[in-house]
């Protein structure tokens, strides 16, 4: 994992302590939102599909507020602590791309 781990760069522009803080107020602002409640009460994790009580759930950003995400309800999806641990700044697709390689670097033996 940690062979692959900085694929990517930040860009300072989308890291900008003023713009994370903006969309962190955002977020806070939509957690209160019916829209919010009602995406939690469903339990569902976005990423794993499994089912969570409604405290298991956390707010993940799918694109990283310090990735260029915005805090809008298309960016903004319900996901259990294991996932948003393991997903951490990547994009999920990103997240995916990591595990193939991950694999195919352990079939090869490296
Ligand atoms: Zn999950």
């Amino acid at each position: 994992m940690t062979v692959v781990e900085k694929y990517f760069e930040l860009n300072p522009v989308n890291t900008d302590p003023q713009r994370i803080r903006k969309e962190r107020d955002r977020a806070r602002k939509l957690k209160k939102s019916q829209w919010w409640l009602n995406l939690v009460n469903q339990g569902t994790c976005a990423y794993c599909k499994k089912t969570f009580s409604k405290n298991e759930l956390t707010m993940d950003h799918y694109v990283p507020l310090a990735r260029g995400g915005l805090s809008t309800k298309s960016n903004i999806v319900p996901s259990c602590c294991a996932c948003n641990q393991e997903k951490k700044l990547e994009i999920p697709t990103e997240e995916v791309m990591r595990r193939v390689i991950v694999d195919s670097h352990h079939q090869d033996g490296i």
